[in-house]
């Protein structure tokens, strides 16, 4: 059964398949949410609120090997992707109408080597979180001061 529409890379339009969903699904550890699902809204919102986008899913991703198998869904589809890190571009880059979002707000890990002085920031962090774990070490990074930008 053909579920939803999704924009292709190049133009155009396919349609997916419920088993398409469900074999992405039993592949990641995170979740794949659809328009009809009760979280949709919450999880296609941006920082911008003026970009109002309706992706055609969303792989909220919890690891490297989420994101692994989301690109491949879409590479071999040829699907269109947007990236959401998170998701405070100010143009509202990290989304678009019937693409595919490849979340990674789930993804908020901060490493500090206090040695090297040096920091390993998973894409869904805010700043926030990167100040948290570089201040325990008396460190900081020059980035910005919203903490939740
Ligand atoms: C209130 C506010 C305060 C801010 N303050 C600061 C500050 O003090 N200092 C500072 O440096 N910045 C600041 N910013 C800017 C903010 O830090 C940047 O917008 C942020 O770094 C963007 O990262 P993100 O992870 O939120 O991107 P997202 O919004 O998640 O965007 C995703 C990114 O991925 C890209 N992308 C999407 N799809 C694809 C694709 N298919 N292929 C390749 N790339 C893709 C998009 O172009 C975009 O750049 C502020 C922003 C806000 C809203």
């Amino acid at each position: 059964m053909n579920v939803l529409t999704a924009r292709l890379l190049e133009g155009g339009s396919t349609t997916l398949s419920s088993a398409e969903i469900e074999s992405l699904r039993s592949r990641i550890s995170g979740s794949v949410v659809l328009p009809h699902d009760a979280t949709y809204d919450d999880d296609r919102r941006l920082w911008n609120g003026m970009f109002d986008h309706h992706p055609a899913l969303i792989v909220l991703c919890q690891s490297a090997d989420d994101v692994v198998e989301a690109v491949r869904f879409c590479r071999a589809r040829n699907l269109l992707v947007a990236v959401r890190g998170g998701g405070h571009n100010v143009a509202g880059l990290a989304g678009a109408d019937q693409a595919v979002t490849i979340d990674l707000s789930r993804m908020r890990d901060v490493h500090v080597d206090p040695a090297l002085r040096r920091v390993r920031v998973e894409a869904g962090a805010l700043l926030g979180d990167v100040d948290r774990a570089t201040q325990a070490f008396q460190l900081v990074v020059p980035t910005g001061v919203v903490s939740a930008g």
